[in-house]
């Protein structure tokens, strides 16, 4: 596996190979892999002669500092990850690399409701920042398709609509989300969690996909609301969002047949920890 820390010597390397009709998929990362991720490997390797991944911790969609310093770090382990699963390079740039004009970034796209909801919503800057850096880096690799995972399902959707809106020659492919044994979505930040709060965490999950069992008795608005309820009767739980929208356009639906697909998604903190997850139903 080659790794590359600069920008110029990738893209190079990334130009031969599709100049030679080769073609390159790419999974950008925060690092601290785990199987979620090495499934986006998995997927990249079976329909491309060259898989390109980065790992880089982009400080500018992080929108709590502390979030963005206590983010973990395992670049040696995420490598033999890596590895295991034939990845063909790893890009690790540090800041300068992929900020060198500086961190400063004006949106000249106008995302639309689906980046006012959800995350949207409650992390303030955020989608600027993920928008930033992936534009930068689609830049460095010019994959031929970029493969992301639906764990983040609205971000999934803002990338989608920002390589359509710059016009950029690739595909995006969202990938299924890859869950523990009992049902937790795999994080990074799950390392993060006590055994307690890992215990407690499952209850996302469940909830989530409680819902199929629900829909007759319940309207979308009437289970989110319990959901809440019952996940915030837990001491180490705060919701911050379970919002049941229409997979489109990510707004709030009353009843279940007003979306074609709809998807339930939260955002809680246990204990300290900030987890996401969704299903789609
Ligand atoms: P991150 O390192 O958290 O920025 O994630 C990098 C990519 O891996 C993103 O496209 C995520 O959506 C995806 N990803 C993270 N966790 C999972 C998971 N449990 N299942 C599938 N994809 C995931």
């Amino acid at each position: 596996m080659i790794v590359f820390k600069n920008a110029e010597d990738l893209n190079q390397w990334c130009k031969t190979k599709k100049s030679m009709g080769f073609s390159v998929g790419f999974v950008p990362t925060m690092g601290a892999l785990h199987n979620g991720h090495a499934s986006l490997i998995d997927i990249a390797r079976a329909n491309h002669d060259y898989v390109v991944c980065s790992i880089f911790v982009n400080p500018t969609q992080f929108n709590e500092a502390s979030d963005f310093e206590k983010y973990p770090i395992s670049i040696e382990a995420d490598k033999s990850i890596l590895h295991q699963h034939d990845c063909d390079v790893v890009f690790i740039p540090d800041v300068q690399t992929v900020y060198p004009n500086g961190k400063e970034y004006k949106l000249d796209i106008e995302l639309g409701e689906i980046a006012e909801v959800l995350e949207g919503a409650h992390r303030p800057g955020h989608f600027d920042g993920v928008i930033q850096v992936v534009k930068r880096l689609l830049e460095i690799v010019e994959p031929n398709l970029l493969y992301l995972g639906l764990k983040d399902y609205q971000q999934y959707l803002i990338i989608k609509k920002m390589v359509a809106h710059y016009q950029m020659p690739l595909e995006v492919v969202g990938c299924p989300i890859v869950r523990e044994a009992d049902g937790l979505a795999m994080s990074s930040r799950n390392r993060r969690l006590t055994e307690e709060e890992r215990k407690t965490a499952l209850n996302l999950s469940a909830t989530l996909h409680a819902i199929e069992n629900e829909k007759e008795t319940h309207s979308p608005k009437a289970y989110a609301e319990i959901a809440t309820e019952k996940l915030n009767a837990h001491p180490l739980v705060d919701v911050e969002y379970f919002s049941i929208v229409d997979a489109e356009n990510l707004q709030e639906i009353d009843a279940w047949k007003e979306a074609k697909t709809a998807r339930a998604c939260v955002a809680a903190w246990v204990g300290k920890i900030r987890l996401i997850d969704n299903v789609s139903i």
